[in-house]
């Protein structure tokens, strides 16, 4: 978590600042069917999402958003595209963040008003660049660097807020290449101390997208930069919050739920881990307490391996042993290793 960059809030949700990093997503439904989207709100909060953003592409979704905010139990951003009055139209209807696009929002009269209305219900605006709006001229300027493009559209629009004394900010400026998002990012933090909200846009598919995004969100967290992520998939939303979660779970920057260490097994496995594995996540997966716990595939080297577990089981020919901070305290049968090992869970 950044230190460095000034908090904002979005609704109750802190961003920036050493506050913790919050992980975002983005309703998939379409916004004039109000239920399925209150109900695509509702499953990612309950898979962990902390802001949930939502398009308003058009007049009918306006509409549907003032009641979609009455029933949301996470803020929710407004995501405006083209036309300026829907942003303000976004704010009067309580959005708790409004995110524009410098690329397509309009000129800087546009901007000031959404910044004038956005400073009234004191929500913060998002600016968020993407590569695939980068104005044509701003292409030329940079004769097509992507990274400096990308920088340039995010502060001038900055500028343009800031001169309409308008400060509370977070920026985005994402691509779809990982090296290009990670210089991006590294060269806004230097520039700005406005929090970023990061991650790689149109990532792909989930096999893909989610190795993308490990990288590039994983190895800028690592440098302190980014204080809110968005994992973009093409897949569910509830997937989206996985994976982010998980990403944050791999940096020790969020330490709720079971953390599964499992070996890859070799031959000296005697049994089927990977369906205990299978299993075991299954059965942990409601779990709020943290703790690490590991699934080895011999007693020979298992309990060693899994040093930096709290619990662990390593199995053997016919069962196994159950292991606490790497000391082994008791033998099993290997129909008995999942239930005592959730026993120990439970008493931990
Ligand atoms: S814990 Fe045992 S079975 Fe698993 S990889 Fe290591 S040596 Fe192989």
């Amino acid at each position: 978590m950044a230190i460095y960059t000034r908090r904002i809030n979005v609704g109750d949700i802190p961003i920036g600042k050493g506050a913790l990093i919050s992980v975002q997503t983005m309703t998939k439904t379409k916004t004039t069917d109000i239920e399925a989207t209150i109900n695509q709100i509702k499953e990612v909060a309950e898979a962990g999402c902390d802001i949930i953003r939502i398009s308003i592409p058009d007049k009918d979704s306006l509409k549907a958003f003032k009641k979609i905010k009455k029933s949301s139990p996470i803020p929710i951003v407004a995501d405006i595209h083209f036309n300026y009055k829907l942003a303000i139209g976004a704010i009067l209807a309580g959005a708790d963040c409004i995110r524009i696009n410098p690329g397509n929002i309009g000129g800087k009269e546009r901007i000031i008003k959404i910044a004038d209305a956005s400073k009234k219900a004191n929500i913060p605006i998002r600016v968020g660049v993407n590569v695939g709006s980068i104005k044509k001229e701003t292409l030329d300027k940079f004769k097509g660097n992507i990274v400096d493009s990308l920088v340039a559209s995010a502060l001038e629009t900055v500028d343009i807020l800031e001169k309409s004394d308008f400060y509370k900010i977070k920026i985005s400026a994402k691509a779809s290449n990982v090296k290009e998002t990670i210089l991006t990012y590294r060269k806004l933090s230097k520039l700005t101390d406005y929090p970023l909200h990061i991650g790689i846009t149109e990532s792909g598919p989930p096999e893909i997208g989610t190795i993308k995004s490990s990288i590039a969100v994983g190895s800028l967290l690592l440098d302190d930069i980014g204080d809110t992520i968005r994992i973009s998939l093409t897949a569910s939303p509830v997937k989206e919050v996985i994976v982010g979660r998980n990403i944050l779970k791999s940096l020790g920057l969020l330490k709720e739920g079971i953390d599964i260490i499992s070996c890859p097994t070799c031959a000296r496995c005697d049994i089927d881990l990977i369906k205990l594995v299978k299993e075991f996540k299954e059965r942990t997966k409601d779990i709020k307490k943290y703790l690490k716990v590991a699934i080895m595939g011999c007693v020979v080297n298992g309990p060693g391996e899994a040093i930096q577990a709290d619990l662990g089981i390593a199995a053997g020919k016919g069962g196994g042993v159950l292991f606490k901070k790497g000391e082994i305290i008791k033998k099993l049968s290997e129909e008995d290793l999942l239930d005592s090992l959730m026993l120990e869970i439970e008493k931990f």
